[in-house]
């Protein structure tokens, strides 16, 4: 029997979980098709993890007319790639403009989501209590669950600790003695930001990265002026920025192979940027570029080469007192240590809320195989269930934000089928999800995030790739396309009305 607190929130059609990209974007597709429902976020704000990251520096390394919806382009981008405060003020603009915010509860977390058998429904707990839904979006984003290595000594660590996607902007580096630890695409914006601040910094590198040329520049008024004047204009930058991603970087990325360019592109910057050839040693990595996401910026390898920096290579063995301590002995003091250590991607833990129809969460599921779904929207034993930037989502070449309007389509062909066809239930077939994920490893065989000698976010415990697309993002959104209700088992619904037998 349920229990009927779960109707003192009230229930929804569809209960939307979190209000970044995805959550915005799906409420404005499902407002468009006369789809109720209401999105659920555990901040105060909108933005998911362009609120949630505001270290100094934040900023996206995809090209602004492209980091963005499609139907909601931005004439006024001040610079070709946007800074993090631009991008949370355009997607907050967005969500107001299209009457988004309005069904966005604020400070709610999804504590848990179980699908209930009897009522064809998902009974949540949150943080202002129960509800109910007839389907689920989750939204929750795959980089939002900071990772915090555990070093020993932490807790007694005098100084303070910081991650870069909990940065406390009251913090000043000014003076201090910094640490960062990390080399990633957060690491690389926040170093050339701190560095002139700081007394000392200390670069804590256990794998160097490719560092390729920034190509960014303050757009034009007269650009400005033109995009509003011409919209068309805008679309066809922004068609151009997509295409030559998708035919020039995806497919050196995909066969590990004509890699050498940008290699050599790398290098080339290295070399000019800093003089010093130990050092260039150092920051010269030994996997093959694309493996980890490549990282462009021309003001990190000066902050490394500063008087002021020093880059260790040495791995941490752990912290004391006011001291960061290596392995070889040395001890650094420090006033601050910022883990730019990225985020638990594959073991994510927020699946571990949803709980399918057997009675496991989504998190034992993929604990006993991999990651995996089908689409990277639904799951099999998860009816009713769809996951925005899902598994094998990912993009190493282009924009998320394209990845998850191509699932739009999709999810609401499902809901419209739900709703439409008296359909209470939409499973996923366990052999089409099957097949699915053996098509996507198959094509991931030869590509440079398996093959290329690093290990990265991308990869799970197991080494399997559950987070990379393998192909051009258009046969993605082509296959989304349409729901393809043939994939799916379907219950429909009993001539009384689920929430009839339940509480009548
Ligand atoms: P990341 O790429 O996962 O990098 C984490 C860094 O921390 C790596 O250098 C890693 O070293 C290091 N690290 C982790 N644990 C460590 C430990 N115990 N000891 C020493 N070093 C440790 O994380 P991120 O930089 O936050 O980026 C994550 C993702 O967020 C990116 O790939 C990207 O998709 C997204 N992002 C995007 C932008 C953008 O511009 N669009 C900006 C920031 C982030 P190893 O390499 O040796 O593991």
């Amino acid at each position: 029997m349920t229990d009927p607190r779960h109707h003192e929130l009230g229930h929804h059609d569809v209960v939307v979980i979190g209000a970044g990209f995805g959550g915005i974007g799906a409420s404005i597709k499902l407002a468009e098709a006369g789809i109720e429902h209401v999105i659920l976020e555990k901040a105060s704000e909108v933005g998911g993890t362009w609120w949630a990251n505001k270290y100094p520096g934040c900023r996206c390394d995809v090209p602004s007319h492209l980091y963005s919806f499609s139907f909601a382009l931005n004439p006024e981008w001040s610079n070709t790639y946007s800074l993090q405060p631009e991008i949370h003020q355009y997607l907050r603009k967005v969500a107001t403009d299209y009457g988004v915010i309005e069904r966005v509860r604020f400070d709610t977390e999804v504590t848990a989501a179980r699908w209930d058998d009897t009522t064809k429904r998902w009974l949540l707990d949150t943080t202002a209590g129960p509800m109910s839904a007839d389907a689920l979006i989750s939204a929750h984003g795959f980089l939002s669950e900071p990772a915090v290595p555990h070093f020993d000594g932490i807790e007694s660590f005098t100084g303070q600790v910081m991650h870069s996607a909990q940065w406390d902007p009251s913090y000043d580096v000014k003076g201090k003695r910094v640490g960062v630890i990390g080399t990633g695409a957060s690491a690389v914006q926040i170093v050339p930001r701190i560095q002139p601040e700081a007394k000392q910094l200390y670069v804590f590198q256990r794998t160097a990265a490719w560092i390729l040329p920034h190509r960014g520049r303050p757009i034009r008024s007269w650009e400005h002026a033109a995009y509003r004047r011409l919209p068309a204009l805008q679309r066809l930058v922004r068609a151009l920025v997509y295409y030559r991603n998708e035919f020039l970087i995806l497919p050196a990325l995909l066969r590990s192979k004509r890699l050498d360019l940008i290699r050599k592109m790398a290098l080339d910057h290295l070399e000019a940027q800093v003089p010093d050839r130990e050092l260039r040693a150092k920051l010269t990595p030994t996997f093959a570029p694309g493996c980890k996401r490549l990282t462009p910026t021309n003001d990190y390898l000066p902050a490394i080469a500063a008087a002021n920096t020093e880059l260790v290579t040495e791995g941490i063995t752990g912290l004391r007192g006011d001291e960061i301590v290596t392995a070889d002995g040395v001890a650094r003091k420090l006033d601050v240590l910022i883990l730019a250590t990225g985020f638990r991607v594959t073991d994510n833990t927020f699946p571990a809320r949803i709980t399918g129809r057997h009675g496991r969460t989504l998190r034992e599921v993929w604990d006993s195989a991999s990651m995996g779904g089908y689409n990277g929207t639904t799951f099999a034993g998860f009816p009713n269930l769809f996951m925005l930037a899902g598994p094998n989502t990912g993009i190493g070449h282009t924009s998320l934000v394209y990845m998850i309007e191509a699932q739009l389509p999709y999810v609401v062909g499902a809901l419209r089928h739900l709703k439409e066809r008296n359909v209470v239930a939409l499973d996923v077939r366990p052999d089409v999800q099957a097949s699915y994920n053996e098509m996507i490893q198959r094509k991931l065989r030869l590509s440079v995030w398996n093959t290329g000698g690093c290990s990265s976010w991308y990869l799970d415990k197991l080494g399997r790739n559950s987070t990379i697309w393998p192909d051009y993002t258009f046969k993605f959104a082509k296959r989304l396309r349409r729901f393809d209700v043939e994939s799916y088992y379907q219950e429909v619904a009993p001539s009384v009305a689920p929430a009839e037998l339940v509480y009548g």
